[in-house]
């Protein structure tokens, strides 16, 4: 197995690329879907942003270094990787906050409707930006599961609002054909590619998508709580009006006005002032990602999950998998079903091989390719085997919850 691995390691366009990022010895990441790892130029981007351009240019650095542009040219970087136009794509907030503006924004052009339609187990946040604007009186939240979302379409509906690749079965949507029968009911679309962006190809102005958020610090490599990314289709720049009308998104901020007037353009998503920091070490994470480039990437982690496969199959392996099995079904991760997939989780950890857990009883191992390799697949098969045979995840260690699972 480990023969075959260096094989296809040897023969394998990216394996460059593993040298732009720092990748701890001893560590098999399974869980760039989570937080991507650390470029090796972020570091000093970040020491050269905090000791020039701000110890230095201190106040002249929002022009002279850039910094007031940096949500819309980071912004223009990520649309390509979205199939998006430059000024379609802005950089800001988190997605939570994105979810909440573009909800709202959207809800407000289809007046008369109310309805919020996604499915049940969606990412609880994009649920609860729901929730929150039902207790305000502006929305009503209804799920149909995934096999019934088209019929549950009707013309009550103003906003159809789903996670392009699931985070926890990694299975995709169609994004052309769920576009196209939201909008003959006359309902909006709005994708969350927090699993898809960075990770495999996507096409939002050919889908006719209405708008989109994402997420800058999984397959973006942006780095912990990273600003996460807002798009909204050029024909609606116009008449979308978002509610957070803070400062930075008006038409002329440094006139000072008493009364917001929306800038006409994708800038009208910004709220408040720009992290400057947390902007500067995500467009590194973006650069990276552009360079290499999503298709290449897509075609290496479908290659990567079917051989750590076939290697969970030699040793013998047989979980139970949520994920779809047809390659071009599922994004970059594969996930199991097993009851004590928590304690499994964290004896796999103690090993160096990282993947994550998610309530109840999932087990999810991402593959971010620009940094694994076909032997790290290998490798992970055989501490996976090892660890279910040894019993080791019985051990009382690996029971305990953590805050952050
Ligand atoms: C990771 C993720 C988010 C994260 O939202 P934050 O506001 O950054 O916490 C949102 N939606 C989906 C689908 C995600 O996977």
């Amino acid at each position: 197995m480990l023969e075959r691995a260096r094989i296809l390691d040897a023969g394998d366009p990216l394996k460059d690329y593993r040298e732009r990022f720092s990748v701890p010895e001893g560590v098999i990441y399974l869980d760039g879907n989570s937080l991507g790892c650390l470029p090796k130029a972020t570091p000093g981007r970040l020491e050269q942003v905090v000791r020039e351009e701000w110890g230095e240019g201190l106040i002249r650095s929002w022009n002279a270094a850039g910094w007031i542009e940096l949500p819309t040219r980071i912004g223009a970087k990520i649309a390509p990787l979205i199939g998006a136009q430059p000024d379609e794509v802005i950089a800001c907030d988190s997605t939570s906050v994105n979810l909440f503006k573009l909800i709202s924004a959207a809800l407000a052009m289809r007046p008369g409707r109310k309805v919020v339609l996604s499915e049940p187990g969606n990412f609880p946040t994009d649920l609860y930006m729901v929730d929150g604007l039902e207790k305000q009186g502006l929305a009503t939240r209804r799920l149909a599961p995934r096999e019934r979302i088209a019929e549950a379409l009707d013309e009550d509906v103003a906003l159809l609002m789903l996670t392009h690749v699931h985070y926890k079965s990694g299975a995709i949507f169609d994004m052309a054909a769920l576009t196209k029968a939201a909008h003959e009911k006359g309902a909006l679309v709005l994708w969350d590619l927090s699993h898809s962006g960075g990770a495999l190809p996507v096409d939002l102005d050919a889908c006719e998508a209405d708008f989109a958020v994402g997420c800058g610090y999984k397959y973006l490599n942006g780095g912990p709580g990273a600003p996460a990314y807002a798009f909204v289709a050029e024909r609606h720049l116009a008449a979308a009006q978002q509610p957070l009308t803070g400062w930075m998104g008006h038409a002329a901020p440094f006139a000072f006005s008493d009364d917001y007037a929306p800038a006409p353009g994708i800038e009208q998503v910004l709220c408040g002032t720009p992290p400057i920091l947390g902007l500067a070490a995500l467009e590194v994470g973006v650069d990276l990602v552009a360079e290499i480039g999503v298709e290449r990437l897509y075609a290496k982690s479908q290659a990567l999950s079917e051989f750590f496969r076939q290697c969970l199959s030699e040793r013998g392996v047989d979980l139970d998998l949520v994920s779809p099995t047809e390659p071009d079904q599922c994004g970059s991760q594969l996930s199991f079903r097993h009851p004590d997939a928590y304690a499994i989780c964290q004896a796999l950890i103690a090993r160096g091989v990282i993947g994550d857990f998610r309530d109840p009883d999932i087990l999810r191992f991402g593959f971010a390719p620009a940094y694994l390799r076909f032997e790290d697949m290998a490798e992970a098969a055989r501490h996976f085997a090892e660890v279910l045979e040894s019993g080791e995840w019985q051990r009382d260690e690996f029971r305990e919850r953590a805050a952050v699972t």
